[in-house]
């Protein structure tokens, strides 16, 4: 890529910044796209988040992404905040309108766009969350978009897990929801085959001996186990999974498909699953997984 200039600027307001992989994914993508824009990290300390997202504006940046602890205090700054983005509360795409940035939140699209990659297809199908954090309650959003037949959210701290029912529950006017603790995954039917989604931050490295549950008469309730985390790329929960027959995936493919699709919504264009696939390839050989 030559920069000269026309080369338009995007980069990540984040702290930290140092362990990103956005850079490799859109520096890449802008090159096989032929597109002339360049991506670069920018350390932004939680003090300066309205003059980083102005400033933004003001340098005339075609868009940022934005990563912890920065994705709700952008908010504030922007023109306008996409839907779904402020169903989930969180942005992590600022994409350039006229008068400033409008956010949108692409991690959500970006698992779902990875599973129907996979072929699953969380509508009408019975859904299991594990963890209830950040991440778990906007993957209870997606589901609950994507019209799931049921959603149950298993976590170490029962509260946690019933606060972000009630909110799914209330946004949706219906009993989807519900919340138990990770030990009660015993009274879940034993003749349903659910999607399982792995939200908590247990086995990823350095602590890659745990599973957030091990028994296998979990795994056999399973048809297909996500887990969100990309670093071991096979980690203890995906191991009991596959030992169980149950096809399990890693969040290398929600972690590429993010980065897409804020490229697709800056540059107005489509990345095909074919070019995801060779990104994931290339972020798994980056991640030494
Ligand atoms: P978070 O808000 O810190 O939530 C952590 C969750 O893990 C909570 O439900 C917590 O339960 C549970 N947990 C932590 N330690 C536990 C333990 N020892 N035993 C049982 N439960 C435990 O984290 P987050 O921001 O939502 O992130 C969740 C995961 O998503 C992380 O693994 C992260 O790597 C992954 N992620 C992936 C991508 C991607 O692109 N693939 C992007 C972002 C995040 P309590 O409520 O009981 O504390």
């Amino acid at each position: 890529m030559v920069y000269n200039g026309h080369t338009r600027t995007c980069g990540l307001i984040g702290n930290p910044v140092e362990h990103t992989y956005s850079p490799l994914m859109h520096n890449y993508l802008a090159e096989e796209t032929n597109i002339n824009m360049v991506y670069v990290p920018f350390l932004v300390d939680a003090d300066k988040v309205e003059e980083a997202v102005k400033g933004a504006f003001a340098l005339n940046l075609l868009g940022c992404n934005v990563t912890v602890p920065h994705k709700s205090a952008v908010i504030p700054y922007l023109v306008d905040v996409d839907p779904l983005a402020k169903r989930i509360g969180a942005v992590n795409t600022l994409v350039r309108q006229e008068n400033g940035f409008k956010g949108y939140n692409t991690d959500m699209p970006g698992l779902y766009r990875a599973m129907c990659k996979d072929g699953v297809d969380p509508k009408g199908q019975d859904c299991l969350i594990l963890g209830a954090g950040g991440v778990a309650r906007a993957v209870a959003v997606m589901l609950a978009d994507k019209e799931a037949q049921s959603i149950c959210i298993l976590n170490r701290t029962y509260e946690r897990a019933a606060e972000i029912a009630a909110e799914i529950n209330e946004m949706t006017g219906r009993e989807l929801a519900k919340a138990m603790l990770l030990s009660e995954y015993i009274n879940l039917p034993e003749d349903k085959k659910y999607i399982a989604i792995q939200a908590t931050t247990v086995g990823m490295h350095p602590n890659v001996d745990n599973a957030i549950i091990e028994a296998d008469d979990f795994y056999k309730r399973l048809q297909v186990a996500y887990d969100l985390i990309y670093r071991p790329g096979e980690t203890l929960f995906m191991k009991l999974a596959r030992k169980n027959g149950v096809k399990a995936c890693n969040g290398v493919g929600m972690l590429v498909y993010q980065g897409i699709i804020s490229y697709e919504l800056w540059n107005n264009i489509h990345v095909s699953d074919e070019e995801a696939e060779i990104l994931c390839r290339l972020i798994t050989e980056a991640l030494g997984v």
